[in-house]
Formats: structure tokens, C-alpha cells, sequence
């Protein structure tokens, strides 16, 4: 899934293609960033006199800054199931994703990304495991976040034990009902943040239900 973080619009919300293409290049990233960038060209069009090198490097999925939330409120933000692989991982830096947020380690590929960086210069973009919230009561944002917990101890588990890792959500049935039932049920009210947070994650909920046809 790739969000526009300074105004929450889910721009794609794609999946694994290789078998339904017979490509194995179609990783869901690499879909994914095809579709938001499309999306992005529509939303944002280059200007005229904007060279296509700095369009790319701002503002398509990049915008500068370092701080902390600069992070969260500007470029996008690319939401994947596993911390990406090695082609992923460069397809992300050459197209400048300014967040990526993972749900699940792949000690495969764990350093490519920083170690890739190197030859990327000045890339301000960040890669890290997705957070979750603290448990607590029994709003589905805390349930969501302990299934996720119980699902990382799981993929860990069976990785270690040989499974191979994209192969180990085939294994979470019972994890992925529950989590698609937690999501039908959450509504604006379960939303934590305030103001302009708040607005955008309206709007990245919204965005996210419509694309799984939930109304
Ligand atoms: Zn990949």
C-alpha cells in the first residue's frame, strides 16, 4: 500500500503478481509503486520548466526534510508485508519513497536497503518496521496490533524452522480473518489522533475500506 503522507490518500493497495503475470519481477512493491505513481502524475503533474529529474526527487513520492515527522507528513509512505528484497529494495531508492513501513522482518534482506543507500545519495527516506500500539483496551486498532504481534512471533518461528518466508502467511488463515473482520469493524471514532492527523487518517481509512470493498 503506498499513502500519500501529507494528505492520506491511499494511492495503491496492490498485491503479488508473479503468478497471476507469470513475471517475477511483479512483486507487490514493485506493482504497487507503479499504480501510485500513476496516480501521482495525475494528482501532481510536472510542471512546466520542472526538469523530470526534480520531479522525481520532489514531489512525486519524495519531499525534503528529516525531522521525525517529517517522515509522516510529507512524501509517501510504502506499507508492505515483509521489509523488501533486494530489488525492492533499489526500485525504492531509485524512485526516492520517502517511509517505508514493514510488518514483518526478512533476515534475508535486512541490510540492503541502508546498505544500498551508500550509493544513493542523499536520499532522505527511511525504512522501519511498522509500530504498533501498546496494549490496552479492546478497540480493533489494539487488537490489530496484537494480532500483528501474535503473527511476528509466528513468521519468526516458522522462518526459523525452515518455512520459506513468503510462504508463511499461506499458514495464517485464521490470523487474516480476524484481521479483515477487525478492519470491517473499525470506524473514524477508533482514531486516536487529532486534527490535521486526524483528517488524514479519515481519509487513509476511507481509502483502504473502498479498495477492499467494504463500505
Ligand atoms: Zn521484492
Amino acid at each position: 500500500m503506498v499513502v500519500d503522507n501529507a494528505d492520506g490518500e491511499v494511492l495503491a493497495l496492490e498485491c503479488n503478481c508473479i503468478h497471476a503475470d507469470n513475471n517475477p519481477l511483479q512483486h507487490a512493491e514493485q506493482v504497487g509503486i507503479r499504480v501510485a505513481m500513476a496516480r501521482l502524475h495525475a494528482k501532481r503533474p510536472r510542471e512546466v520548466g520542472t526538469p523530470v529529474e526534480q520531479y522525481y526527487k520532489n514531489p512525486l513520492f519524495m519531499a525534503p526534510g528529516t525531522a521525525p515527522e517529517d517522515f509522516i507528513n510529507r512524501g509517501c509512505t510504502l506499507y508492505n508485508t515483509f521489509d523488501p528484497c533486494g530489488m525492492c529494495a533499489v526500485t525504492l531508492l531509485v524512485c526516492y519513497m520517502k517511509r517505508i513501513a514493514y510488518l514483518f522482518d526478512n533476515p534475508q534482506f535486512t541490510t540492503v536497503y541502508n546498505d544500498m543507500r551508500q550509493y544513493f545519495r542523499g536520499r532522505e527516506s527511511l525504512k522501519e518496521p511498522l509500530a504498533l500500539l501498546e496494549d490496552g483496551d479492546d478497540t480493533p486498532l489494539r487488537k490489530g496490533s496484537r494480532l500483528i504481534r501474535v503473527m511476528r512471533e509466528k513468521v519468526k518461528h516458522l522462518e526459523e524452522s525452515g518455512t520459506p518466508l513468503m510462504t508463511t502467511v499461506d499458514r495464517y488463515r485464521d490470523e487474516l480473518q480476524q484481521a479483515a473482520v477487525l478492519l470491517i469493524e473499525t470506524e473514524i471514532d477508533h482514531l486516536s489522533t487529532s486534527g490535521e492527523e486526524r483528517e488524514r487518517n479519515v481519509r487513509t481509512l476511507h481509502g483502504i475500506k473502498r479498495l477492499c470493498n467494504i463500505n
